[in-house]
């Protein structure tokens, strides 16, 4: 895995979707690493403990539990059923913000956050349009 994120490009504005979003200032292709998501990393049942308080920064991906609640960055990443970011296992340290597809600068970054309630409230382009 390479070390080439791309984290000094993105920039936290006020987001179309939901509150503050993150966003690329350069164009991204589709597999370029964009971010490591580092954090407090957590067991499953401290996970399922801290959602239960209210807690919507945690990132989970097979065994890899991280509390991103103090990062300035990958906590402000909105759902969007039209992703354009995927989250992937890094082999040593918790996970790995890839762009899913072509980026183009200016654009907001987005993920699916990949659980049930989300889609029941999900204000995105997509499910607006529906
Ligand atoms: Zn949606």
């Amino acid at each position: 895995m390479n070390d080439n994120y791309l984290e000094k490009y993105l920039a936290v504005k006020e987001s179309g979707i939901h509150g503050k979003g993150l966003f690329s200032t350069i164009e991204i292709s589709a597999g370029d690493n964009i971010l490591a998501i580092k954090g407090e990393v957590i067991s499953e049942e401290e996970c399922i403990k801290r959602e239960s308080d209210g807690n919507v920064y945690i990132f989970w991906n097979e065994d890899s539990y991280i509390d991103t609640s103090m990062t300035t960055d990958i906590k402000y990443i909105n759902h969007n059923c039209d992703f354009n970011c995927d989250v992937i296992d890094n082999d040593e340290s918790g996970l790995i913000l890839i762009a899913y597809r072509d980026i183009k600068a200016g654009e907001e970054l987005t993920i699916d956050y990949g659980y049930e309630e989300i889609y029941e409230h999900c204000q995105c382009k997509s499910c607006a349009e529906v």
